[in-house]
């Protein structure tokens, strides 16, 4: 196999990703399935499920509650087994001071964005273990900054890192990598609405909020959700195989939050 060949990931590959049927998932689900797998996803969005792109199988599901889980699993087997399993679900969580947040809210954002990657990883572990295969974990770059105002995403993110590095430790000698990926600000309207509450938060316009945030990044830009996926196929590909246990940033190198 050339290097060249080996930034591509063998064809047939079972991947499972969570929260794909939008954003970053999405684009990590399109292009896994042009990459020739076979992808099958979850959301809590039904319409978004309905309009994915043929081909692509699906089940309503949220990382939050432990039966939908299990019905995920139990509808991903048709595939047989799992290579890959991206752990993409996540929510942005309040914007406020420690103080100002509700507790619900708190508890809310850690259930979704670090419990839920363990209750996947809890399930998707002897299947990857079977395949030799790759835990794929989306944290963020709050999960190597701190960022006021959002603590409970930030600490969420940290905690993604620190699951991604233990599981690396843990599983390798049997075979199976697990990475976390940190995007920057991705383009889309998750981001859109972040700097909306930032910037009500701060008493300032939306494009003041935009121009702030981009100051803070060295390329002065946001990354597009295909960059994300770039990096997920590249982890999935012969290329990647002794990639493990890593945070990597893909952020147009965010200085700051
Ligand atoms: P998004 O807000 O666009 O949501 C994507 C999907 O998640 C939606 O289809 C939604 O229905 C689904 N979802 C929400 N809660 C769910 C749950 N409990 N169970 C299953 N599905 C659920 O998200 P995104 O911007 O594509 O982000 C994806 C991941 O990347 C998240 O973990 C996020 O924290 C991380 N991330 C995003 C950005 C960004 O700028 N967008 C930056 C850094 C990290």
């Amino acid at each position: 196999m050339t290097v060249v060949d080996s930034l591509t990931p063998r064809r047939g590959l079972r991947v499972l990703i969570t929260a794909g049927a939008n954003g970053i998932g999405l684009a990590i689900a399109k292009a896994f399935q042009e990459a020739g797998a076979q992808v099958h996803v979850c959301d809590i969005d039904p319409h978004a499920l309905d309009d994915l792109p043929a081909g692509i199988t699906h089940t309503l599901a949220d990382v939050s509650r432990q039966g939908d889980v299990d019905r995920l699993f139990q509808e991903a087997s048709a595939m047989g087994g799992l290579d890959v399993v991206v752990n993409n679900a996540g929510i942005a969580g309040p914007t406020g001071g420690i103080d100002e947040i509700d507790d619900d809210a708190w508890t809310r954002t850690i259930d979704i964005n670090l419990n839920g990657q363990y209750r996947i990883a809890h399930r998707a572990t002897p299947l990857l273990r079977e395949s030799q295969g790759l835990l794929i974990n989306l944290a963020s770059v709050a999960g190597r900054l701190g960022f006021a105002y959002r603590t409970p995403y930030a600490a969420s993110k940290w905690a993604v890192v620190g699951l991604t590095k233990s599981l690396a430790c843990e599983l390798g000698t049997d075979g199976v990598r697990v990475n976390a990926i940190l995007p920057g600000i991705v383009r889309g309207p998750r981001i859109e609405k972040v700097i909306e509450d930032r910037a009500a938060k701060r008493g300032i316009s939306y494009a003041e909020m935009e121009q702030e945030n981009l100051a803070k990044v060295s390329l002065r830009r946001m990354v597009e959700p295909t960059d994300i996926a770039a990096m997920a196929l590249f982890l999935s590909a012969p290329g990647g195989a002794n990639i493990s246990g890593q945070a990597l940033s893909v952020c147009a190198n965010v200085e700051s939050l």
